[in-house]
């Protein structure tokens, strides 16, 4: 496979890298660089938002059916061109080729949704005596900045873009730097289906340049973030001075409650693959095992097992179930975290090490009885480690599902009915799988409370939130 070449991709022209500062993108199965990715400087940003402008002006009187032929030809064109697109994504980000298969495809289902939706923002008439008339409408936001993570480099870029293309915004995309190419395969997809260049672009750059430098712009109507919570808050920050409407999907800590209930075999049958998927790297990834005492020994040695006979490799390989570590930064953090966990007492039951002498390997990790303290306890390992604790009763584990101030994910594994409505009710999160992973579609909202952040992606929430509502009263 060749690596494409890479560019940003503003007002209607392919960028270069020329004279401007590069980014080298590497692979991180083996650590080598792939290509050298243009960043943007103070011009191309302004090039960018003025064509936003322009972009906008034209996409928002542009009807929603054709609105929505560009977002069914563009799904044709990603599940015609899955092979080459999952081989680019997983080159550059790592994961295997099997789930990066399945990022196309779950990209290509959203673009398919939101173009169904689009044709149904009905809006409505309020009731009142004859001879007036007052109507409530929804109309697009305007230029939206959106910035996508390097954990999903399909999936992330097709959320950014799907929402606002389907609302009749325009928008200004920031994918990772790691991650480039995956991003820039969507959009090819879009404007191969007929997108005007100017309604979706893709810049990169220093992170933190290209945000202030967009976000200090009236153009943009709103910032689309997902990322860490840190950086999030920052940002939001940054569009509250120009009061931008904001999506914020941050970090997690996922509480995964484990009652007696359970067949403990069901459950791990489950778990350990959803665990490790993406190396762990992934916000809605299960994290804490919060156990009941009778299953938890038996649940914590069987995933220790399964964990330690996963095959790791590059994730290009066959067979292959888990790949890399998406960047060097990954490995560094997950063998300080675990290294302050054991000197705090904690168990290591698998895994504790990087693997190999090249990329970012790091080996599927289990480590229990962890003190409160720990840093892993209060901070997203963004990897791929297990954290098994045992509690005796359901409300000391309710509680501490809601200990952390993250609201993103939540599982729970119980054939109780009446404890399953109890935690739906009483757990703090945006998302609750009962006996189930599956907590994402393109139907469903996606998104989190307290420091996971605020606003969804996907399901009519996620195009609502590119939508603001007028009211217009007639006499
Ligand atoms: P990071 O916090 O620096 O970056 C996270 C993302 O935000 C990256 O895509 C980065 O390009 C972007 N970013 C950083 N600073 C920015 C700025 N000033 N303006 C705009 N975008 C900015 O760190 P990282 O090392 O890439 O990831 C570390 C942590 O981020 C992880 O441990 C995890 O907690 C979190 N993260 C979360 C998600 C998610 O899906 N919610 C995805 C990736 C990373």
């Amino acid at each position: 496979m060749t690596y494409p070449e890479l560019y940003m991709a503003i007002d209607g022209e392919r960028v270069t890298a020329g004279s401007r500062r590069t980014h080298k993108v590497l692979n991180p199965a083996t650590g080598e660089t792939l290509a050298e990715l243009p960043l943007a400087d103070a011009a191309d940003l302004d090039r960018a938002l003025d064509a936003a402008a322009r972009g906008f002006k034209q996409w928002r009187n542009t009807p929603a059916a054709q609105r929505a032929a560009v977002l069914i030809g563009a799904a044709r064109l990603l599940d015609e061109r899955a092979e080459t697109i999952a081989r680019v994504a997983t080159t550059e980000q790592g994961k295997t080729l099997a789930e990066t298969r399945v990022e196309v495809h779950v990209v290509s289902a959203l673009f398919q949704f939101y173009a169904a939706e689009c044709q149904r923002l009905y809006g409505r008439e309020l009731v009142r005596p004859a001879g007036l008339r007052s109507v409530v409408r929804h109309e697009p936001v305007g230029p939206v900045a959106a910035f996508a993570p390097w954990n999903f480099p399909l999936g992330n870029p097709g959320r950014k873009l799907g929402a606002p293309i389907a609302a009749g915004c325009s928008v200004i995309l920031k994918s990772a730097e790691e991650t480039p190419a995956s991003a820039l395969l969507i959009l090819e997809a879009l404007y191969d289906a007929g997108l005007p260049k100017q309604v979706a672009q893709a810049v990169f750059g220093v992170p933190d340049e290209v945000s202030r430098h967009l976000l200090a712009s009236p153009i943009i109507r709103k910032l689309s973030f997902t990322g860490s919570t840190t950086v999030g808050k920052h940002l939001a920050k940054l569009a509250a001075d120009d009061m931008k409407r904001t999506t914020m999907e941050l970090g997690g800590h996922g509480p995964v409650l484990v009652f007696d209930d359970v067949d403990v075999d069901r459950v791990l049958n489950t778990v350990v693959g959803q665990k490790y998927r993406n190396a762990g790297q992934v916000c809605v990834s299960p994290t804490r095992f919060i156990v009941q005492e009778d299953v938890y020994e038996k649940l914590r040695d069987g995933f220790a097992e399964r964990a330690g006979r996963l095959k790791v490799g590059p994730g290009l390989e066959e067979g292959v179930q888990m790949g890399p570590m998406a960047n060097a930064r990954r490995p560094e953090a997950i063998d300080k975290m675990l290294a302050d966990a054991q000197e705090k007492g904690a168990k290591l039951h698998a895994g504790g090490r990087r693997l190999g002498n090249q990329g970012f390997f790091y080996a599927p990790s289990v480590i229990s009885e962890v003190p409160l303290d720990a840093t892993i306890m209060n901070e997203e390992p963004f990897g791929p480690v297990a954290i098994f604790n045992p509690f005796a009763k359901e409300e000391e584990m309710i509680e501490e599902a809601n200990r952390l101030p993250y609201g993103l994910a939540a599982f729970a594994w119980t054939n109780d009915a009446a404890r399953q409505r109890r935690i739906a009710r009483d757990i703090e999160t945006g998302m609750l799988g009962i006996n189930t992973n599956m907590i994402a579609a393109a139907d469903s909202p996606f998104g989190g409370v307290k420091w996971s952040g605020h606003g969804s992606e996907d399901g009519t929430e996620g195009l609502m939130a590119c939508l603001v509502t007028k009211a217009v009263h007639e006499a």
